[in-house]
């Protein structure tokens, strides 16, 4: 059931994409919707000094519901009133509290039971209150808020209401963004901290300081202060004091004119220094501060118009097809997929039997939406966005990256640096109180009609389907299809090992064993460990050897042994997704830190890695030989880990299960392990399994290396989990091992003559990316230009016969990659699979 409603979720992403991808919002792909409107109270200052940022809005709006309208509505079943249109309804709040709180009153009598605001914090923060007491007050009557721009922190974090969603990277986000370009800044070495006095523009500073002392601490703050905000008309005396400061660069969250009128100031009085700016792209910075801003100007945002990719090209094209007016160019990804999203959730509520408040709320908890090639999710422990964010900088259109201006101003932004959702996500201290109004009291009609789902934890009602599996169902039932998808051998396992274990149950040990292992397949273990690792006997590795029910026990049971809700778990990726899946599922939020790729191969930043993993970093989970990419750790780089690891006491996870399908040089035919330079009670935990160097994927075993005196520890998690592994599998085990020299060896020469093959005849190939993997059974390579894997690998099922995996599976930074499974008895399906995809790219021109 989960795998369909995946399946069909993941169709309407895709539905999404293609109709964005169509282009225009307008195109009428199915009938108008007939029904009753569902309307959207849009609370935002429409008149006033900022009453250009409430229109700005207001456009992005439109065209979103246009495009929801242009595709026939949100569907819902006739009982809820069939095929309805969106519809946005301005309520101006002259940006005031008081005014807006009066304008949700007058929402509310009107019958609107969504609402949308985003300029000004503190605004958010009156309408979440109110709410929040009127949802209370009135079950018949729930409202929902939609919130597109206030980033002030606490509002998902301290102040989170199961009523309120926000689209919006906030604040520390976007100012992680920032530091992430101001870290490389080698040259900055004084900055001057300006903002809006309010909660937003004081978060701002505050946040700024801390990172700053955190990740820049030899830059000299040279001036921090709070303006009124939407007061000031003149900033001149504002700027004297920053040009005054020698200050070479300025820092501000300042929007709206109150950004416009100080970039102005400075340009005025000749103030040459950078600004790093939450929202320096628009609304007439670009054009205030002119040539000046060349190269000076960055700004963090979600998306922008020169964003890579096709599809966001499409996109852009599209709105300012629909907004022709230079002055109209201010396009929000975030405000799309908002509408998207709460189409998405309207639908999904709607099929089960209630568009209420409370159930719409629980479908947005699980939204996925996808536009302009990005992909945002809702995190439902805070109901905060989860979507990419870009750094970019301003240059004259024309310029490299610069193919758009912005509002006609000859000026554009370059993408500098890209996030990827899971690089942008922090930590939040949300204390949801979702029971109280959506699942345990019936108090409204929707609430019993809420699915069982909904009662998960948030964690594990939003998880993720198999995006490999996704692209092998486009490919189910298809004889024709050369299959290279899934990481495992076609070999089955050798026969002795197969005999071990039915003589096992022919004996009929079907019964329970040790928590541990086997005695026989632990001892069997730990002399196979010493082959490995001589530099301790057999004795010392059987009193760290647990038995798991395959490799991915092992590395749930160290996920549990270790992290807690909230925990901080640095992972490098890409990576297999289990891993990450796996901490989450603890709670652990989680901290990339991704390999860079160089001459096609994928290296690790070791000062990256040093910096990311901090006393705030509870786990470090690396897997090498790596799946997908084939990297492989050296020596000196795993001691440089250790050391590091040891000094923030951080934990690491070691996932070695390709550790002897190693192509590298020495005699010991297997990669570098922890285990030969950690000492016995380091925190490291290596998983180890029978899958892939024994041709055992199906039998479900492996094994876990811990520390001594966490080994009794393990056995009662053991417990708890599986109890043990079936018998009759491990004694398959005892005898693979005891067979070992009889089946590693020649695998790993086998393997090694697939990768050759497969990777020269790759190389061959015009337009792909790679490097010959130096562990593991993976090709990784990309298709030079193309950024959507997941498409590419169904194009490549349905349209050549060809059967890969998408690198997205493996973490965002690997979008536009393709992994191929070598892992083949007959290397000739490796050359004709390699055949399909040249032909395919030639039939296609990509
Ligand atoms: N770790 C990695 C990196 C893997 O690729 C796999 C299997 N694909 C495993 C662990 C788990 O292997 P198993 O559960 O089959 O032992």
């Amino acid at each position: 059931m989960r795998h369909v409603s995946l399946w069909r979720r993941r169709c309407l992403a895709t539905l999404v994409l293609a109709l964005a991808g169509a282009g225009s919002a307008t195109a009428q792909t199915a009938p108008a919707p007939t029904g009753e409107p569902i309307r959207i109270g849009m609370i935002e200052m429409l008149s006033g000094p900022f009453a250009n940022t409430g229109e700005a809005v207001l456009r992005n709006l439109i065209w979103a519901t246009e495009r929801v309208n242009a595709r026939g509505g949100v569907k819902l079943p006739a009982a809820l009133g069939g095929a309805r249109p969106l519809v946005i309804e301005r309520f101006d709040s002259k940006g005031q509290t008081e005014e807006a709180l009066a304008m949700l009153r007058g929402a509310i009598d009107k019958d609107i039971r969504i609402v949308t605001q985003g300029n000004s914090s503190a605004v958010a923060a009156g309408l979440i209150d109110a709410i929040g007491k009127h949802n209370e007050r009135d079950p018949a009557r729930q409202v929902l808020f939609l919130n597109y721009s206030a980033v002030e922190p606490s509002l998902t974090n301290e102040r989170c209401s199961f009523w309120h969603f926000r689209f919006d990277a906030h604040a520390d986000m976007r100012m992680a963004a920032l530091m992430n370009v101001i870290r490389d800044d080698k040259a900055l070495k004084n900055i001057y901290l300006i903002g809006q006095d309010y909660s937003f523009g004081q978060a701002v500073l505050s946040e700024a300081r801390k990172q700053l002392a955190a990740q820049r601490p030899d830059v000299k703050i040279v001036g921090d202060e709070l303006h009124p905000m939407a007061r000031v008309k003149d900033f001149l005396p504002y700027a004297t004091k920053i040009k005054a400061s020698g200050a070479q660069a300025v820092l501000t969250g300042n929007w709206g004119n109150d950004l416009t009128l100080l970039i102005k100031a400075a340009r005025e009085v000749g103030y040459e220094g950078r600004f790093y700016t939450f929202y320096g792209n628009a609304l007439g910075a670009p054009a205030a501060i002119g040539d000046a801003g060349i190269g000076k100007v960055v700004a963090v945002a979600e998306w922008f118009p020169n964003a890579e990719g096709k599809s966001s090209e499409v996109f852009y094209d599209a709105f300012r097809q629909r907004f022709p007016r230079p002055a109209d160019d201010y396009v929000h990804l975030r405000m799309q997929l908002m509408i998207e999203a709460l189409a998405q959730a309207l639908e999904r509520a709607g099929a089960k039997g209630s568009i209420g408040a409370a159930a719409v709320a629980a479908e947005l908890e699980r939204a996925e939406v996808r536009m302009a090639g990005q992909t945002g999710t809702m995190r439902a422990a805070d109901h905060q966005l989860q979507q990419p964010l870009m750094v970019a900088v301003m240059d004259r259109k024309g310029a490299p990256g610069v193919k758009y201006d912005v509002e006609g101003s000859g000026y554009g932004f370059r993408v500098i640096r890209t996030l990827s959702a899971a690089q942008a996500e922090l930590p939040h201290r949300c204390t949801m109180k979702r029971n109280c109004f959506c699942c345990c009291r019936p108090m409204h009609n929707d609430l019993h009609l809420a699915p069982a789902l909904h009662h998960l934890r948030p964690v594990v009602a939003g998880l993720e389907g198999s995006l490999i599996r996704e692209v092998a169902n486009a490919g189910m039932g298809r004889s024709d299809v050369l299959k290279f998808w899934f990481g495992e051998s076609d070999a089955v396992t050798p026969e002795p090992v197969r005999q071990a274990a039915v003589a096992s149950l022919l004996a009929g040990e079907t019964f329970y064993a040790h928590n541990l292992g086997l005695p026989e397949l632990r001892a069997e273990i730990a002399a196979y460990t010493a082959r490995l690792h001589p530099h301790q006997g057999a004795d010392h590795w059987l009193g760290r050897t647990v038995v798991t029910s395959g490799g991915v026990n092992g590395l749930m049971l160290a996920a549990q042994a270790v992290v807690e809700a909230g925990d901080e778990v640095a992972v490098v990726t890409p990576i297999w997704p289990n891993l990450v899946q796996q901490a989450r599922v603890m709670g652990g939020v989680i901290k990339p830190v991704p390999l860079q790729v160089r001459d096609g191969a994928w290296v690790l930043d070791m000062a990256a890695l040093q910096a990311a993993v901090t006393p705030a970093t509870r786990l470090l989970v690396l897997n090498a030989p790596n799946n997908p990419t084939g990297w492989t750790l050296s020596r000196d780089e795993q001691q440089a880990i250790l050391n590091h690891c040891r000094q923030t006491g951080t934990w690491i996870l070691a996932d070695e299960v390709y550790e002897r399908l190693y192509y590298g040089e020495g005699e010991r035919q297997a990669a570098p392990s922890f285990l030969d330079i950690a000492e016995p009670e380091d925190r490291l935990l290596v998983a180890h399994s029978f899958s892939k160097s024994f041709l055992m994927t199906g039998w479900r075993l492996g094994w876990l290396v811990v520390p001594p005196s966490v080994l009794e520890q393990m056995g009662k998690l053991v417990e708890f989990n599986t109890s043990c592994a079936p018998v009759f599998v491990q004694r398959g085990a005892v005898q693979a091992l005891r067979g070992e020299v009889d089946i590693t060896p020649a695998l790993v020469a086998h393997l090694q003559s697939c990768r050759d093959t497969l990777v020269d005849a790759l190389l061959q190939v015009p337009g792909l990316t790679l490097a010959r993997p130096l562990g593991g059974m993976y090709a990784f390579f990309r298709v030079n230009g193309q950024g959507d894997s997941l498409t590419l690998a169904k194009r490549l099922v349905t349209e050549a016969g060809l059967g890969l995996a998408p690198g997205s599976a493996f973490g965002s930074e690997a979008e536009g990659w393709l992994r191929w499974c070598f892992a083949s008895q007959q290397t000739d399906r490796l050359l004709q699979g390699v055949d399909r995809l040249s032909g395919w790219l030639r039939r296609t021109g990509l």
